[in-house]
């Protein structure tokens, strides 16, 4: 199921234009015109999020946000406050009505899509909470009250002593903050136990986004908060940053509200989190994410590759899919043991995931197989691109305790079909595998009425 927005604006046309940007990312939407709406919709309908416009005639977005959070029934609601540009003053009101996020208009998609994400995953994990305590929305507040209290250990990854300090001064007010200008050095800090790591992509001695994929690839931070800081125009950079599993991102000039609502979000998010791990002894992310690797798995497929079927059906825009087997993998795990063998796997899910792109969604489906979904993409362009990490797989040996190892994989690619569900287009891929496989490994097979291989 979709999460469920709603979008509050007194314009019709600036109700469209976010309702047509929330549908084509397959959320849920419900609208209203006023603030009055907004609150009666809140009563009865259950909602993820909110979009609030500040500046409305009647009641206003302010007075509405703080309606919303004074009400036991919908204050766990997180509530994004649209105001106009360069307004700080509104910011603050806004912050102060209890909003949980805010978005400047004009609105830049990269930014509106990154604030969605962030506090839909706030409400994920609250809900979660809630549903584990036996609590609901209406008695929750005393509970999640306390686990928000104490100030949290926030590490700050940055060689530039005035722009560490702009972040490191105002946070170290509230919380416990550790600066750090050596990546080496911060990495091990980052292991003792961390609530949030903020990362400059701006340094000049080290690159922040290396930083982003050793925190994730390292089991003891893969689940820490990730807050990086980028200038507007490095958005490649930045979505790329997303890609590698960072939770939110800071624009430079830095502000501080915004700063310490973005602070504050995933600080929740963490806590929360912390105490569902510590009660439950269970944790959001290991439902979709597979801890040897830190890819996502089957589950995490199946969920991202939805909308893929969904642009399919509405625009034919074809999408295709890769299944990944390392070769003879048996034999290597007989040879060289179990732990050799799962260090081989971490290292070709690296390789699997920087070498794909950033809209490619890339899985641990099964034990030593990797599924690949590629969306805009043709067989034809699939096999290409499946060919090519082949071909950088099997052709730099991996090392593994100091042993050089020569690893291959063999791929089977498909193209959606009409009428296809995942376990269709799936099979198709996977007997495209097979023959691979009979025709020697180290070779990718499209599947489809005229076999093409490559290799
Ligand atoms: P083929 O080239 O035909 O794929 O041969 P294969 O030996 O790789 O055959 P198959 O795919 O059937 O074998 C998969 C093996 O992968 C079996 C199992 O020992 C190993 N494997 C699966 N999951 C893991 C894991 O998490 N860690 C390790 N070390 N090995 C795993
Ligand atoms: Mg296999
Ligand atoms: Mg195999």
């Amino acid at each position: 199921m979709s999460a469920r927005i709603l979008i509050v604006d007194d314009l019709a046309p600036n109700v469209n234009l976010l309702e047509v940007k929330l549908q084509a990312e397959y959320y849920d939407v419900l609208t209203a015109n006023s603030a009055y709406k907004a609150l009666e919709i809140a009563n009865k309908e259950p909602l993820d999020l909110i979009l609030m416009d500040a500046m409305m005639p009647g009641m206003n977005g302010f007075e509405a946000c703080e309606k919303l959070k004074q009400n036991p029934e919908t204050w766990h609601i997180p509530v994004i406050m649209v105001t106009a540009l360069e307004e700080t003053k509104d910011r603050i009101r806004g912050l102060e009505a209890g909003a949980d996020d805010f978005i400047t208009k004009p609105i830049d998609d990269f930014n509106l899509m990154a604030r969605v994400r962030s506090l839909l995953r706030l409400k994920m994990v609250t809900d979660q909470l809630l549903s584990h305590t036996g609590h609901t929305a209406g008695n929750s507040k005393p509970l999640l009250q306390e686990i928000n209290q104490g100030a949290g250990k926030i590490l700050v990854i940055e060689d530039h002593d005035l722009r560490a300090n702009k972040i490191a001064k105002p946070l170290g007010k509230t919380h416990t903050v550790t600066v750090e200008k050596d990546p080496v050095k911060a990495l091990k800090i980052a292991k003792i136990g961390m609530d949030l790591i903020i990362v400059s992509l701006v340094s000049d001695n080290f690159d922040g986004l290396r930083i982003c994929a050793s925190l994730r690839f390292s089991e003891q931070t893969r689940e820490v908060p990730i807050l990086v800081v980028g200038d507007p125009e490095d958005e490649k950079r930045l979505v790329r940053a997303y890609d590698i599993g960072i939770n939110d991102t800071l624009m430079r000039p830095i502000e501080l509200q915004e700063m310490r609502a973005r602070v504050n979000t995933l600080l929740r998010r963490k806590f929360y989190a912390d105490s569902l791990r510590e009660n439950f002894n269970e944790n959001l992310e290991m439902v979709v994410s597979d801890p040897l690797t830190g890819l996502g798995n089957r589950r995490y497929f199946e969920r991202a590759i939805e909308p893929f079927f969904g642009a399919f059906e509405a625009s034919e825009e074809a999408f295709s899919i890769m299944v990944f087997d390392i070769d003879h993998f048996k034999r290597v795990n007989d040879i060289l043991g179990h732990d050799m063998g799962d260090q081989i796997l971490k290292e070709i899910a690296a390789r699997l995931v920087t070498n794909m792109r950033a809209v490619d969604v890339v899985s641990r489906y099964g034990g030593e197989e990797f599924m690949v979904a590629m969306p805009n993409t043709n067989a034809e362009d699939a096999l290409i691109a499946a060919d090519r990490v082949r071909g950088l797989i099997a052709g730099t040996p991996v090392f593994v305790d100091g042993q050089a190892l020569h690893i291959t994989t063999s791929a089977g690619v498909a193209q959606i079909k009409e009428g296809e569900r995942l376990r269709d287009i799936f099979k198709r891929a996977d007997s495209a595998l097979y023959k691979a496989k009979l025709a020697g490994r180290n070779k990718v097979m499209v599947a489809g009425e005229t076999e093409q291989a490559a290799a």
